[in-house]
């Protein structure tokens, strides 16, 4: 359940809401959701003890979400989140295209990238500064370096710059230096990471955990909102089957599904989905018809070059291509 407190409550006031639920022996978490206090409590209360919590007269609201993201549900915010960040906005009505490399490799390799993909028409730049290799023999990334350069592009191009995290210092770090921090497959249930991201003040983007139900995706995801960080970008990537076909297999389904259970934007990957840059756009496009609020796309300006990922990396000419198909689609399904 959750209470809703008023924006101006005294911390004495707080206390006596403690003091109830306290000696209700109730499990609750204190946090900060829609510019006010909220406490959410691990069980539905009862009547008596409502009644009682209702004659606090800073308790604006008690509401029973049934759903164990209570943050993230639908039911909370049924008109939905647009998140922000100066002209780039992801949300109801707004798409976001979020193009670049797997990795940045030099400053030449991003401006030419974030150029490319901004004539294309994306609305921010990815790259990875720190990043997640299977093999602890492959590159690791540019690390600081990389993320200085990603700062020196943004501030080039104006495009708003996505990078991920693997710890809560690297949260910190790139809340610095760049506008989106990144949570990647194989850190979807990494708690404290996600409470670091809930800590912090910039937009995360959380992908779904190859092997996690969406419950357990948005589980994830309400970890950050209870920190008070309510600037979440759901990102479907693909979930590990027997399929061998592809690199993992792209539940289109989720967008949907997602969608009704959460006000969250959600976006996709089929780069990471597909392994391969020629189903790149069609994953896209089914994306788009299935109601994504966005896309997050691998673009090399050399893809056979590239040191990580090319093979599913686009041209940027197949960008621009695949740009104009799903603006499109996005028309035909509006
Ligand atoms: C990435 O986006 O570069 C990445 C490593 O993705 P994922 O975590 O989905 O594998
Ligand atoms: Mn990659």
């Amino acid at each position: 359940m959750i209470i809703n407190i008023h924006p101006d409550t005294s911390q004495e006031t707080l206390s006596r809401i403690v003091a109830i639920l306290g000696q209700a022996m109730v499990r609750y978490r204190f946090t900060q959701f829609g510019g006010q206090p909220v406490f959410i409590t691990d069980n539905a209360l009862d009547k008596p003890l409502c009644k009682s919590l209702s004659k606090v007269p800073e308790v604006e609201s008690i509401e029973d979400v049934p759903d164990p993201y209570p943050l993230c549900s639908i039911q909370i915010r049924p008109d939905r989140t647009t998140i922000r960040i100066r002209s780039f906005a992801v949300g109801p009505g707004r798409f976001a295209f979020i193009a670049g490399p797997c990795t940045v490799e030099t400053e030449k390799q991003m401006l030419t990238t974030a150029q490319q993909v901004k004539a294309a028409g994306a609305t921010a730049l990815r790259g990875g500064a720190f990043k997640p290799r299977t093999s602890p023999y492959a590159f690791q990334g540019l690390k600081l370096d990389g993320l200085k350069i990603l700062q020196k592009v943004r501030k080039e191009t104006g495009l708003i710059t996505v990078t991920e995290a693997m710890s809560p210092e690297e949260v910190a770090m790139i809340a610095e230096y760049a506008d989106v921090v990144q949570i990647g497959t194989r850190n979807a249930q990494n708690y404290r990471l996600l409470e670091a991201c809930g800590e912090a003040r910039v937009p995360i983007l959380l992908k779904r955990g190859f092997s996690n139900t969406l419950e357990e995706f948005l589980m994830s995801a309400e970890y950050i909102l209870a920190g008070g960080n309510e600037q979440v970008i759901l990102c479907e990537r693909g979930i590990r089957t027997f399929e061998t076909h592809v690199r993992y297999t792209l539940p289109i389904g989720a967008v949907p599904a997602l969608k009704l259970a959460s006000h969250l934007p959600v976006i996709v990957d089929p780069s990471h989905a597909a392994g391969c840059a020629r189903l790149v756009p069609s994953l896209s496009f089914a994306s788009v018809a299935a109601g994504a609020d966005g896309l997050l796309v691998e673009v090399h300006p050399d893809p056979k070059q590239a040191v990580c990922d090319g093979r599913q990396s686009l041209t940027p000419d197949e960008f621009v291509k695949m740009v104009q198909t799903c603006k499109k689609i996005r028309r035909a399904v509006a």
